[in-house]
């Protein structure tokens, strides 16, 4: 896996490094000194990391497989902030002590196009990085920013396409023309396939409902089946798909879920969805019959990446759960008995999902389960509060214990300590792992 990475990380840093190697091993055009240059190789550096950026976010599955998607979304989001100083360089740079190249004025109708262009760029990259950032404050609704930030990439690269053909500066050569060319029809083939090819792959392998069940705590289980097609062949239990319901593909209005159920129930899959926000507060509509769509499966959360542990942990709050459940159902369903704690944080006894489930999977697995509660009912002898390294010492075994992985999946507050408990009790950060619900 670490070899994977690895591998992945050098091919990202020659995909930007590479172009504009070539560019300066080539015909670098006379006349101009270090500064001059140095501001051409981070425009060509920004653009070819801006580029990367599109692959970053096309679920590529061979490359989201060794870090997990919440990484590579970690990544797309940082190396944004990366890449946009760089650009930013290169036009400061020309500003501070070229400003008699940029032309006389930056009025778009005045200016030259090409240094318009490349202006334009620079707001639109800008405009993308920022809005992503700081989506919540800004008040965007998510799917509407899903729009303008596709929206906003894709005008922004035109732009800088445009800017630097344009200006023609180290592109006057047929090799580098075509260099540029290429790396611009690579990028542009991405976006047919993760706009266009994927989603049309989905609409020829539909699935429909079959089941839509309310549940505690406002989760909803979603059922769906295959519509004339054999389906998922495999995913591992833990794992995730982009669900979409009462649009079209094409629409971007897809959503992640984890898959609830277990894989030895394919080609069914079940979702447990809470109510939430735009999408998921009209979850309780959908009806049997209607289409869905998957992309899938998707994650590293899983039992079945940690074949060598010999007991697991799982900390979840509400419905954080929905993984662990998964991964709980196959586990009976394998009748494999390795002992697991299932720490199940929520806020009161009528709001814990699955609850009657929990109970009759003790029957049939070595589970231990601790209910937490945060307003327990009168008489409630069991666990109250928050998760603390207390709490979780009273139900492991001491020290020195089996080889045990851990599962962490709800609210950051919680996962978070739950983390700093795990870690305060000597339980190393390999054997520690989080799933994020929220992706941006
Ligand atoms: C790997 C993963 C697994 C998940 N599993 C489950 C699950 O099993 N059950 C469950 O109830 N929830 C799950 N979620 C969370 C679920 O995806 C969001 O709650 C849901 O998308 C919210 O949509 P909304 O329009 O109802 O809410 P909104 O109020 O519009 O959004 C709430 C937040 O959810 C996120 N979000 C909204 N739309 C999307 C989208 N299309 N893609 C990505 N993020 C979005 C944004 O961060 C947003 O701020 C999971 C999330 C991830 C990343």
């Amino acid at each position: 896996m670490a070899l994977r990475q690895v591998a992945w990380v050098t091919l990202y840093l020659v995909l930007v490094l590479t172009p504009q190697a070539l560019l300066f091993l080539g015909e670098v055009p006379p006349g101009r000194d270090f500064w001059w240059n140095f501001s051409m190789a981070l425009g060509f550096a920004g653009m070819a990391m801006i580029g990367v950026q599109f692959a970053l976010t096309a679920r590529i599955r061979p490359m989201t497989a060794p870090f997990g998607v919440d990484i590579i979304y970690l990544f797309h989001r940082y190396l944004a902030w990366i890449a946009l100083a760089i650009v930013a360089a290169h036009f400061g740079i020309l500003w501070l002590w070229y400003e008699d190249r940029l032309g006389p004025t930056i009025n778009p109708f005045e200016a030259d196009w090409e240094l318009t262009a490349g202006r334009a760029a620079l707001v639109l990259f800008g405009l993308a990085v920022v809005t992503a950032e700081w989506r919540k404050l800004l008040r965007l609704e998510y799917g509407l920013w899903r729009y303008a930030h596709v929206v906003l990439a894709i005008f922004g690269f035109g732009a800088a396409v445009a800017h630097i053909i344009g200006i023609g500066y180290f592109t006057a050569s047929p090799l580098n023309r075509t260099l540029w060319l290429l790396a611009t029809l690579s990028w542009l083939l991405l976006l047919v396939w993760v706009r266009l090819l994927k989603p049309l792959k989905q609409t020829r392998e539909p699935w429909r409902v079959v089941e839509v069940r309310p549940g505690r705590n406002d989760v909803w289980t979603i059922a769906i089946e295959p519509d004339g097609h054999a389906g998922l062949r495999r995913f591992l239990p833990g794992q995730f798909a982009w669900l979409t319901l009462r649009n079209s593909p094409f629409g971007l209005r897809e959503h992640p879920f984890s898959i609830a159920s277990a894989p030895e129930a394919l080609p069914r899959l079940e979702f447990g969805i809470k109510e939430l926000g735009d999408f998921t507060s009209r979850i309780g509509e959908v009806r049997p019959g209607d289409p869905a769509w998957i992309d899938a499966p998707y994650g590293v959360f899983s039992i079945d990446r940690q074949p060598e542990a010999e007991g697991l942990v799982a900390i979840v709050g509400g419905v954080g759960i929905t993984p662990v459940m998964s991964m709980l159902r196959s586990l009976a369903a394998r009748g494999d008995r390795r002992p697991v704690w299932l720490f199940y944080g929520n806020k009161g006894w009528d709001d814990v999902a699955y609850r009657e489930e929990l109970e009759a999977l003790q029957g049939r697995l070595d589970l231990r389960l601790v209910h937490i509660l945060e307003e327990p009912p009168e008489g409630w002898t069991g666990e109250t509060g928050f998760v603390t390294q207390e709490l979780l010492e009273r139900h492991l075994p001491p020290a020195p214990r089996p080889r045990l992985h851990c599962f962490l999946c709800g609210p950051t507050p919680m996962t978070a300590a739950a983390e700093r408990a795990l870690r305060g009790m000597g339980v190393p950060t390999r054997s520690i792992q989080t799933e994020i619900f929220e992706l941006a």
